[in-house]
């Protein structure tokens, strides 16, 4: 280490810093002892000028700190025990302390020294972002797998979940190349239509059973545009990038649900139809999939 240590430019930034400390806990005492006996008649006046001179004071002592230390020159790398290694080799018992106490200051100092740098490298690449580059590439990586999994695959997940029912018919297209487009008749309730990205679901609408189903038009009854809105709840809700075929087979088990859409009446209430809407249950449970209305649900 060629970094040469001035000790007596360090000494005397160590004695503005204490000069520096020592006027400002001056200026706390004189401030909560409050006006003195001493300061006679107009005492207010007198107190505030007194306080304005040391305030004053420290003004001056930060100003002498500041040119001692910008004279000092600043460490490149971590201190150099150097010859004080040697301290431990002394006989004398209350040196060997000393010692002890050394190394580990001389730890302290390596490990601020590490950290600093690690985040002054941090902070360098992330200025505006707020979260860590690092994770975030790794989450990325992972949803991206997920995004390109292989059509055949995505097939035989959402043919497997379709097999599971009698009452729910599942059917696959692909009108935009690759990602699959998922028809669903939900017995004679309802019609939905998921639109999917590798295995990740995108997009939900849900239909009566007699009308047309596309991906964008909403239904012309109230109560499957209330359930489309749910499912796009139930979509989020059961969305989970790490194990996509969980996520698609929850939110099924889900839909298959509203197959009493409009037998069951409300859980909570009792009715079949909610006495201000006048819809049928809406809404299903994520766990239970009990029915509720809306405005039932809690
Ligand atoms: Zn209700």
């Amino acid at each position: 280490m060629n970094q040469t240590i001035n000790v007596d430019q360090l000494n005397s930034a160590l004695t503005s810093l204490r000069t520096l400390r020592s006027s400002v806990s001056h200026v706390f005492e004189t401030l909560s002892n409050g006006l003195r006996a001493d300061h006679g008649e107009d005492g207010k006046d007198k107190f505030l000028s007194e306080l304005q001179e040391l305030l004053n004071n420290v003004n001056i002592n930060v100003r002498d700190l500041e040119q001692t230390v910008n004279s000092l020159p600043i460490p490149t790398a971590p201190f150099n025990l150097g010859n004080t290694t040697f301290l431990s080799q002394d006989t004398t018992q209350d040196r060997q302390a000393l010692y002890t106490q050394l190394v580990n200051s001389y730890k302290w100092t390596d490990k601020i020294h590490e950290y600093s740098s690690f985040a002054y490298t941090l902070l360098n690449q992330n200025s505006l972002k707020r979260s860590n580059i690092n994770s975030a590439t790794k989450r990325r990586g992972k949803m991206q797998s997920n995004h390109n999994v292989a059509p055949l695959q995505v097939d035989n997940v959402i043919n497997n979940i379709g097999r599971s029912y009698n009452d729910m018919k599942i059917t696959i297209s692909r009108p935009f190349a690759s990602n699959a487009v998922v028809q669903i008749n939900l017995s004679h309730v309802l019609k939905a239509v998921v639109a999917f990205k590798g295995l990740l679901m995108e997009w939900v609408m849900v239909k009566g059973y007699g009308e047309t189903l596309d991906l964008w038009t909403e239904s012309r009854h109230n109560v499957f545009r209330k359930v489309t809105e749910n499912a796009h709840a139930a979509m989020l809700h059961f969305y989970s990038p790490m194990i996509p075929e969980l996520a698609v087979r929850s939110f099924m088990t889900w839909l298959h649900s509203y197959v009493n859409l409009f037998s069951d009446p409300c859980k909570r209430c009792g009715c079949h139809l909610h006495h201000t809407s006048m819809l049928p249950p809406a809404w299903r449970d994520f766990r239970s999939l009990e029915p509720f209305h809306d405005e039932c649900k809690q």
